[in-house]
């Protein structure tokens, strides 16, 4: 692309999802920051991972998903607590408010979820623990047919939001384009695939399908993407991707709150819930799977090559994987999950484990959600050999590469504020983040509020 006039700012934001929206919102309304501009290659914003029908539309706060550690739970609280603010302020048509529960069912998880009671009831203090009779009347088909004998116990809360997470990416986006009128630049380049990004001596030039942007630093929010360019730039070597792509079954009418089931051990990804629709809450939703598959992009089978340039190709990269596939629990449960998508027996398999939450569910009610869900981009680090437990961010010299799993969307305006800081601080003076009016708006235990 020699000799192609270029488009010169401050600052270029790979990637139109949530964690790409949530920034984009940051540095405009919280930092003296004048040239912006998003690229996204698909035509709208949110169509991968942060699209409603390819997640599970929830706010995770921490208190019923019992694969986090108390630590974990303390960091996700604050990061959803900066998002629920948001949401209640500026995005009202983005989420719904509902229940939660997570149910324990046999002697050893109803041992385990009354232990976690004691050990998170200070960090969440209107959890309630529930008995049979108290889940029957809110939940009817979670009682309705169960052993008498098997005992059950839930955590309950009244404070559970259902998010559309494009819903809330269009309306960082919006609200980020209403600094325009004091002068600011802020552009979003639509339907324009960033093909490459090489250093200069002063920032950067990206290289598009469409024309060629020259920057002082960049943010790289484009999910399990963000490790190719890392690779190519020379960081993050040690990381590779397990894509692990999840599923959801769909039925009328069953739940009338966010049930979770309890989490087995070890397992990055969350355990099995059946919640209603963002949108339809007449339509209950049950998932997601956890199926390892060789893409980035769901149903995107070119980027089946995309997935080859994330791996660590060498001894390290594989015995890395071979490390964490053939884990026992990690490895039946993926044999299982695959199970889950087959015609005909992949819907009698997984109505197995739906009747743990439901336990009449008929499969003549089930069907399988064709098209919807996404890909966790799990990431492998080669050096501890490894699944990493959460999003993975890489920063090098003016640039940060964020990488997503669940619960990326949870968290991306608490990372957009921590990226936000570190691009003033790349850029230098005279730029600046008002912290005064972030805490004011938002608010976060990091940026402390001064006078
Ligand atoms: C099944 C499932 C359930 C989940 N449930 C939850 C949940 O309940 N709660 C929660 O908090 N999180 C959940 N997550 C995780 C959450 O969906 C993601 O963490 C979040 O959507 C990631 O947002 P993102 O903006 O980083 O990535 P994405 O939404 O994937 O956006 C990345 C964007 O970058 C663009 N892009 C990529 N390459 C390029 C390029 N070269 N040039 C230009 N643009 C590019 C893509 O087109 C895309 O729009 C779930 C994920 C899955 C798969």
């Amino acid at each position: 692309m020699k000799g192609v006039q270029s488009k010169n700012y401050n600052v270029v934001i790979v990637g139109g999802g949530i964690t790409g929206a949530s920034l984009l919102y940051v540095l405009s309304r919280y930092t003296n920051i004048p040239r912006l501009v998003l690229i996204e290659k698909y035509n709208e914003i949110a169509h991968v991972n942060s699209h409603f029908n390819n997640n599970s539309q929830t706010l995770h706060f921490g208190d019923i998903e019992t694969n986090y550690s108390l630590e974990k739970a303390r960091r996700v609280k604050e990061a959803a607590e900066m998002l629920k603010r948001y949401l209640e302020q500026y995005a009202r048509g983005a989420f719904r408010k509902g229940y939660k529960m997570v149910l324990a069912v046999g002697e050893s998880e109803v041992a385990e979820l009354e232990r976690r009671y004691e050990e998170f009831l200070p960090l969440f203090p209107k959890l309630k623990k529930i008995n049979r009779e108290e889940i029957a009347r809110l939940e009817p088909r979670v009682v309705k047919g169960r052993n008498q004998n098997e005992k059950i116990l839930a955590l309950f809360t009244e404070d559970g939001y259902a998010v559309n997470f494009k819903k809330l990416a269009e309306s960082f986006i919006r609200e980020s384009r209403s600094v325009e009128k004091e002068g600011k630049q802020i552009d979003i380049v639509l339907d324009t695939e960033v093909a490459d990004i090489v250093k200069s001596d002063d920032g950067y030039r990206l290289e598009t399908s469409r024309e060629v942007f020259t920057t002082d630093a960049v943010v790289v929010a484009a999910g399990p993407h963000s490790l190719i360019f890392a690779h190519s730039l020379g960081y993050g070597k040690e990381f590779g991707i397990l894509p692990v792509a999840g599923s959801f079954y769909l039925a009328n009418n069953v739940l009338n709150g966010k049930v979770y089931t309890m989490q087995i051990k070890k397992l990055p990804f969350a355990a099995i819930h059946g919640d209603p629709d963002v949108d339809n809450p007449q339509e209950t939703r049950f998932g997601p799977t956890a199926k390892v598959l060789p893409l980035l992009e769901r149903h995107k089978y070119r980027t089946a090559l995309d997935f080859l340039q994330t791996s660590v190709w060498n001894v390290r990269g594989v015995r890395s994987l071979m490390k964490i596939i053939s884990d026992k629990t990690i490895f039946f449960y993926v044999l299982k999950n695959i199970l889950y998508d087959l015609p005909i027996i992949g819907k009698r398999i997984f109505l197995k484990e739906a009747k743990k939450i439901v336990p009449l569910l008929e499969i003549s009610e089930l069907r399988y959600g064709r098209g919807i869900g996404g890909i966790r981009p799990q990431v492998v680090n080669t050096i501890t050999k490894k699944l990493e437990m959460g999003e993975a961010k890489i920063t090098g010299n003016r640039i940060i590469f964020n990488i997503t799993p669940s619960p990326g969307a949870s968290v991306s305006l608490k990372n957009a504020e921590q990226d936000a800081l570190q691009v003033v601080s790349m850029l230098g003076a005279p730029f600046q983040f008002y912290e005064k009016r972030w805490c004011e708006d938002i608010g976060s235990s990091m940026v402390e509020c001064r006078e």
